[in-house]
């Protein structure tokens, strides 16, 4: 089966954009994923899907929680920024809510502690058990379909 056409169809999957944040110590580390998913209602878990040789995976394995900051439709910038396709040298400001680093102007943030893990191919899986969640409800969306970024208005 060929790679590309595995990501075309996968692609015509119109998702959200998150990015992913954790800490271990005084490090911060962000990315950009699409591969998330609510799991379960009682109890709260919701997965996300972290290539194994993403440097978050590392993160993810020592802190043990992350956060989810779902972006809002004029965050296409963070997006490619925390994905490294943008190489500024900027220094990224986080919001602190239940004590991690999140991402400012998100749509909704999700603070979790890593509940499971599974190892499937060349990714893992996180579950995680939902902390604490902020929702903004003016926030409009950033989609993401073909490889493009879309507001929905
Ligand atoms: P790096 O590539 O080293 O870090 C990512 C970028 O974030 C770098 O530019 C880094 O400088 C910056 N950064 C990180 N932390 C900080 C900080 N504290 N302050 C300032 N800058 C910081 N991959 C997946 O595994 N799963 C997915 O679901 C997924 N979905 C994606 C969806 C989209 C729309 C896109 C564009 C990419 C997606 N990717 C996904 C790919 C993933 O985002 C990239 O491969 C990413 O580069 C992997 O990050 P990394 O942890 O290896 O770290
Ligand atoms: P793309 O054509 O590479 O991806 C289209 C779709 O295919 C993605 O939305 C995702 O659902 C899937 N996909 C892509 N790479 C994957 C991978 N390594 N493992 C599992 N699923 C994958 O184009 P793009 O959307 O422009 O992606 C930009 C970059 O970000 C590429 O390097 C891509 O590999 C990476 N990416 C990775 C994931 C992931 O690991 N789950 C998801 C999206 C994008």
């Amino acid at each position: 089966m060929d790679d590309q056409l595995f990501k075309r169809a996968m692609g015509k999957f119109a998702t959200g954009v998150t990015v992913v944040t954790t800490e271990v110590g005084e490090n911060v580390h962000g990315m950009t994923a699409n591969a998330f998913m609510s799991v379960s209602l009682d109890p709260k878990l919701i997965v996300i899907s972290v290539a194994n040789k993403a440097t978050m995976k590392g993160y993810l394995d020592n802190a043990g929680s992350f956060a989810v900051s779902m972006l809002a439709d004029n965050q296409a910038d963070l997006s490619m920024y925390f994905a490294g396709q943008k190489k500024d040298d900027k220094s990224v400001e986080f919001d602190v809510f239940d004590n991690m680093p999140v991402l400012h102007g998100a749509i909704a943030t999700i603070t979790c502690d890593v509940h499971n893990t599974h190892l499937e191919g060349d990714h893992t899986l996180y579950i995680g058990r939902v902390r604490d969640i902020r929702v903004d409800d003016e926030g409009k969306p950033l989609a993401y379909f073909s490889g493009k970024y879309y507001d929905l208005a």
